[in-house]
């Protein structure tokens, strides 16, 4: 199947919808957690643990710091979350789900955003329960405190958490409401998220994938697979609809 079959489908989407996966920041220089070069092969996946979170939060704050702040704050979006961007504003794609916490689809401009596993822009306070913005917090001192001395977490999903309630809902809803649902750069493996593009098929939507590698959605759910790298993938989509020259130019290095 190719690309020009996906824009046709796109073209003549009612409402799409996109899913997307660590897979998409890959190109923005972010890893993924799984495989050859996943971040689990260097660090310690424990720092995400809650439970290790509360009993020791200043190692986890020093790996999370190093993960999370010092290295994801210096990616820029690439061109597969810019394209998502256009297609939102051509009024083509209703809705963009992410599991990812890095705030690139945000940056590259797309504005109905729902983060199913949270965000690493803010940081919640453990006592009081207030939300701070990581950028104004400083994190030379670890763990960060909020101004009433209670621990600031991360605002994001750790294992043992549940999905925020909001997020989740609305993720769903989309999984009803699409006729067309593209996911890109997820293994389909991280519960309960890989449930909502099945959810999807099973309401009807058409399912595009765009992945570098099979997933475990690929020749199961997915109608169209379309095998190779988000940016070159995403621009050669837009490409095949005409809208190749709304991809803005690249920030400077
Ligand atoms: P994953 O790490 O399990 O898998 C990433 C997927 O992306 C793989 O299927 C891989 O084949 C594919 N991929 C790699 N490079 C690609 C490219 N250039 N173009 C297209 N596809 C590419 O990711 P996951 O399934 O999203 O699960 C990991 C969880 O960890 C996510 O839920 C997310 O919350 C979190 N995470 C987030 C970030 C981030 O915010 N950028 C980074 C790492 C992990």
């Amino acid at each position: 199947m190719s690309v020009a079959a996906a824009a046709r489908l796109l073209r003549n989407a009612r409402h799409a919808t996109a899913f997307t996966g660590a897979g998409i920041s890959v190109e923005s220089g972010i890893p993924p957690f799984r495989g050859v070069d996943g971040l689990w092969n260097n660090y310690d996946p424990r720092c995400l643990d809650i439970g290790y979170f509360h009993a020791h939060p200043e190692d986890a704050w020093r790996v999370i710091k190093e993960l999370f702040y010092d290295f994801f704050g210096s990616a820029h979006p690439n061109d597969a979350h810019r394209s998502l961007a256009v297609l939102e504003q051509d009024g083509i794609v209703k809705a963009l789900i992410t599991q990812n916490i890095d705030n690139l689809h945000q940056e590259a401009g797309s504005r109905t955003v729902f983060e199913f596993h949270g965000s690493s822009r803010q940081l919640l306070c453990l006592a009081c329960g207030a939300r701070r913005s990581a950028q104004t917090i400083d994190l030379s001192t670890l763990p960060p405190r909020c101004g009433c001395g209670g621990i600031l977490k991360p605002d994001f999903v750790f294992f043992g958490e549940s999905i925020p309630e909001e997020a989740s809902r609305l993720s769903f809803a989309e999984a009803e409401r699409a006729d067309v649902f593209l996911l890109i750069g997820t293994t389909g493996e991280v519960m309960p998220a890989c449930l909502i593009p099945e959810e999807a098929k099973r309401r009807g939507a058409t399912i595009i994938e765009i992945n570098t590698e099979p997933s475990n959605y690929t020749g199961r759910i997915s109608d169209i697979f379309l095998r190779g790298k988000a940016t070159e993938l995403m621009r050669a989509l837009l490409g095949e609809m005409g809208l190749r020259d709304r991809l803005p130019p690249p920030p400077l290095p």
